[in-house]
Parts: structure tokens; C-alpha cells; sequence
């Protein structure tokens, strides 16, 4: 039963993260929603229905003292968090290996990889002190296949892989669950995060397929953290049928 539970979603201010507010919300959980972009998460708190408790507070996943602040400061009653939702992510760059900016790389693997370690490690000790917790990580399909230009991206979501099932094996004795959603191409802004911006070279990745919505993948999360106490969704691979 996920009513009444705490759930904390990084990266929830657009796409994926967005989306699983809404699900989550209108199953009855009460939200804490992450993102550097407070004004997003803002307006998304006003559009869930009303009777949802929300809580918005900007964060930086690759800040770990601001992680930390941020969960000190939460109030008591939403300071038990049962499920989290490990989403902030993004993907930078196509370019060759020896054009990749640096910076490009440093900005994946500090937000896909450390920022995700970050997240659980503060809050995995509480879940296991309560016997109650679910961490949900959002890797990807780039973590199974790697594409050209995608070799930077790809090894944090197949470190992403990595991470969950090292952190269910440790966690085997507790009745805390582990599971990696992992979608294929997804209409987000995550495309035009990628081409810094450019519209048109994010719009031609999507041409000639129907991609998966930010709310197919929401929903599966959904249905992960809704099944019975004893069932975890180890993995799961979701894909537009028409992507390979
Ligand atoms: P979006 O760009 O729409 O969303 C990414 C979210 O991550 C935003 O809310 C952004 O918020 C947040 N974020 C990025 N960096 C940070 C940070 N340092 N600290 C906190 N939050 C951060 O893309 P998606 O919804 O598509 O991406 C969500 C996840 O799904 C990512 O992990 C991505 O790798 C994964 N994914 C996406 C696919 C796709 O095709 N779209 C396919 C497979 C996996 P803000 O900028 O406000 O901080």
C-alpha cells in the first residue's frame, strides 16, 4: 500500500520525475520532491491534488552536504522516507570519445553515479533502522547497450546497474527492496539537455519512432512500489516498441 507513505523523487522537476509525482500523488503517497530548479517543482506542487502533502526542496544531488542539510531539515512527520526514487540524471554530448568535454563527463558521473550514492547512503541507514524502505534507481537501456558517443552516459547507467545489485545483495535479510527501472528513449527534456539546449538536434532523435511518455515509465514505477512486501522487482527493461 503505497497511501500515506513518504516519497522522496530526485529530479523531479521535468520528465520522468514529474511524472512520478503525479502517479504517486494520486495513489495517496505523500512526496518530497527534489530538483536544482525550485520554481518547477513549485508549480508542479500546485497542480497535484489538493489533499497531497508536498513537500519541494531544491537540491543538488552532487552536493552532499546539501543532501544532508536538506534531509536534517525535513519536518518529523515526513523525515521516514519508505520509498526513494533515485532519478535526477541527464546525459551530455555525442561527440567522439577524444572531443568529449571533460566537463561533460564530470557532470554525469558526479549527478548519475555520485549524486545517486549520495541520496541512498544518507537515507539507507534510517530504512534499515525501520526494517521499511524501497529504493527505486532509474537507470537506463544505455546501461545494456552502448551507442556511439555514448560512452560516458552508458558506463554510469551500467554503473547504476552495477549499484543495485550490489545494494540488494547487501540489503538481503532486511525486508528492503531494491529495483532498477530501466526505459529506452523517453519524450523528456532529457534530449535537449544532452545537445545543451538545441531543439532541433533534440526533436531529430525522436523522428520516425513513437518514444515512450515520461507516465509509461511512471507508471511502472508505480506498479514496482505496489507490490506485495515479499515480490521485488529486481529489473526492468521497458522499451518503444519500435526502438531497438
Ligand atoms: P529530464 O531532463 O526531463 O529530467 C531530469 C531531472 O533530473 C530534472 O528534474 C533535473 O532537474 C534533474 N537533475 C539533473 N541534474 C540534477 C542535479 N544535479 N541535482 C538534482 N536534480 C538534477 O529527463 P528524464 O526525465 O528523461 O530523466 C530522468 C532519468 O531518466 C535520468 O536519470 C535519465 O538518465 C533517465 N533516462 C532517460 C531516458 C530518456 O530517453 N529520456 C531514457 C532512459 C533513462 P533540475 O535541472 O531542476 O535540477
Amino acid at each position: 500500500m503505497i497511501q500515506e507513505q513518504v516519497v522522496l523523487i530526485t529530479g523531479a522537476s521535468s520528465g520522468i520525475g514529474a511524472a512520478c509525482a503525479e502517479v504517486f500523488a494520486a495513489a495517496g503517497a505523500r512526496l518530497i520532491l527534489w530538483a536544482r530548479r525550485q520554481d518547477r517543482l513549485d508549480t508542479l506542487a500546485k497542480r497535484l491534488p489538493q489533499e497531497c502533502t508536498v513537500l519541494t526542496q531544491a537540491v543538488d544531488v552532487r552536493d552532499r552536504p546539501q543532501v544532508l542539510a536538506a534531509l536534517a531539515s525535513l519536518p518529523p512527520d515526513m523525515a521516514n522516507i519508505q520509498i526513494l526514487i533515485n532519478n535526477a540524471g541527464l546525459s551530455r554530448g555525442l561527440e567522439p570519445f577524444a572531443e568529449a568535454q571533460i566537463s561533460d563527463w564530470e557532470e554525469m558521473i558526479d549527478t548519475n553515479l555520485k549524486g545517486l550514492l549520495y541520496v541512498t547512503r544518507a537515507i539507507l541507514p534510517d530504512m534499515i533502522a525501520r526494517r521499511q524502505g524501497h529504493i527505486i534507481n532509474v537507470g537506463s537501456i544505455a546501461g545494456h547497450q552502448v551507442y556511439a558517443g555514448g560512452h560516458v552516459y552508458c558506463a554510469t547507467k551500467a554503473g547504476v546497474q552495477a549499484l543495485s545489485q550490489g545494494l540488494r545483495l547487501d540489503l538481503l535479510g532486511t525486508p528492503i527492496r531494491v529495483t532498477e527501472i530501466d526505459p529506452g528513449m523517453v519524450a523528456t527534456e532529457f534530449s535537449e539537455v544532452r545537445f545543451h539546449g538545441d531543439r532541433q538536434r533534440a526533436a531529430a532523435v525522436y523522428r520516425g519512432m513513437t518514444p515512450l511518455s515520461a507516465h509509461d515509465v511512471a507508471e511502472v514505477i508505480l506498479f514496482a512500489a505496489t507490490r506485495p512486501a515479499h515480490v521485488n522487482l529486481n529489473q526492468i527493461v521497458l522499451m518503444p516498441v519500435d526502438q531497438a
